[in-house]
């Protein structure tokens, strides 16, 4: 679950909510003030996904079979 940053409008209080994905925003209200005139902030954090990669090789020996 994303944390989101919101901004009061009213009295420029900046927080942070722990919400779902499909949550509404509007359903935000700020932990000061009580109003629900916020405005969400950009949330600037950073997802990186582990780079995995596998490499089989298997070894093989050239043979020489040059006898006479
Ligand atoms: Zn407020």
């Amino acid at each position: 679950m994303p944390i989101y940053e919101y901004q009061c409008k009213d009295c420029s209080k900046v927080f942070s909510k722990l919400q779902k994905i499909s949550a509404d925003p509007k359903a935000v209200v700020c932990p000061g003030c009580g109003s629900s005139n916020v405005e969400r902030l950009v949330s600037s954090f950073a997802s990186g996904g582990n780079q995995s990669s596998s490499s089989g090789y298997g070894s093989s020996a050239p043979s020489c079979t040059g006898f006479t």
